[in-house]
């Protein structure tokens, strides 16, 4: 079977966000772009279930700018047998991106798609389940651990306060959370390897598919500055502090 993993390329985590001085968005200018730490994992998984000899095939892809091949040579570097590019220079909605993975996931027919729970810049958290629904398939969402077993697999999910396990048929789209495993590293060989790998280009037009946004973005601020904290002497001069702006 192929497992499809959608890969956004994403501010990376490092960085310390600047927002734009006419608070339209977030500064990107000479910004470092990394992979979504999420589809790292996802990557990661669906190697695993490749060298356990549950798949064939994973293919990576992308929506985003030409910039965005860096982060799908990655998923090569690390593993993926080949990736798909679709281009555009346009910030695309979770709803469009989910309509472009639902025509790649018609023309490929992956019987399990792998995205990260959320993208980092936006953390929309709504790729996944927008995909499933399109397709009508069943969602192991904030996925802790799979196991596929014949034409099943059992996701267990970070819940509030512990797990749960779900089974569901295959096809499937499972989301990924933080502690389902550690990424690989890409050694050098596997680097130099991955430039050799095929790597399609399209476009949202070549699937049909209208990415016009729904959504306007209103305003982008800074958090709050946090205020500087105070040291006391000892327990009763920190009660009394409490006290007195009525915490306790
Ligand atoms: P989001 O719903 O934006 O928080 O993203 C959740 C997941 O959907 C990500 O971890 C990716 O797996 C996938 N995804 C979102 N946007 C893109 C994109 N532009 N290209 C590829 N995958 C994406």
């Amino acid at each position: 079977m192929k497992i499809l993993v959608p890969v956004k390329r994403v501010i990376d985590y490092n960085v310390k966000p600047r927002v734009k001085s006419d608070g339209s968005g977030v500064d990107l200018a000479n910004v470092k772009m990394s992979m979504n730490p999420f589809d790292e994992i996802s990557i990661e998984e669906a190697i695993r279930l490749k060298e356990a000899g549950k798949a064939e095939e994973v293919i990576a892809v992308s929506v985003g700018p030409q910039k965005a091949q860096e982060n799908l040579r990655t998923a090569l570097a690390m593993g993926a047998d080949r990736a798909i590019l679709v281009v555009t220079d346009e910030e695309v909605e979770p709803l469009a991106v989910a309509k472009i993975l639902a025509k790649i996931v018609a023309e490929e027919s992956p019987k399990l798609v792998i995205c990260g729970k959320q993208a980092i810049d936006d953390d929309s958290n709504q790729t996944g389940q927008m995909l499933a629904a399109l397709l009508g398939w069943g969602q192991g969402t904030f996925a802790n651990e799979v196991a596929i077993e014949g034409d099943e697999i059992t996701v267990k999910r970070e819940i509030d306060g512990g797990l749960q396990t779900v089974k569901l048929n295959l096809p499937a789209v499972v989301t990924t959370d933080l502690r389902l495993n550690e990424p690989r590293y890409a050694s050098l060989p596997n680097i130099m390897k991955a430039k050799k790998k095929p790597m399609d280009e399209k476009t949202p037009a070549d699937y049909g598919v209208d990415i016009s946004p729904r959504l306007a973005t209103i305003t982008v601020t800074e958090p709050p500055v946090r205020q500087a904290g105070e040291k006391v002497e000892d327990v009763d001069a920190l009660v009394a502090k409490l006290k007195a702006v009525g915490a306790i």
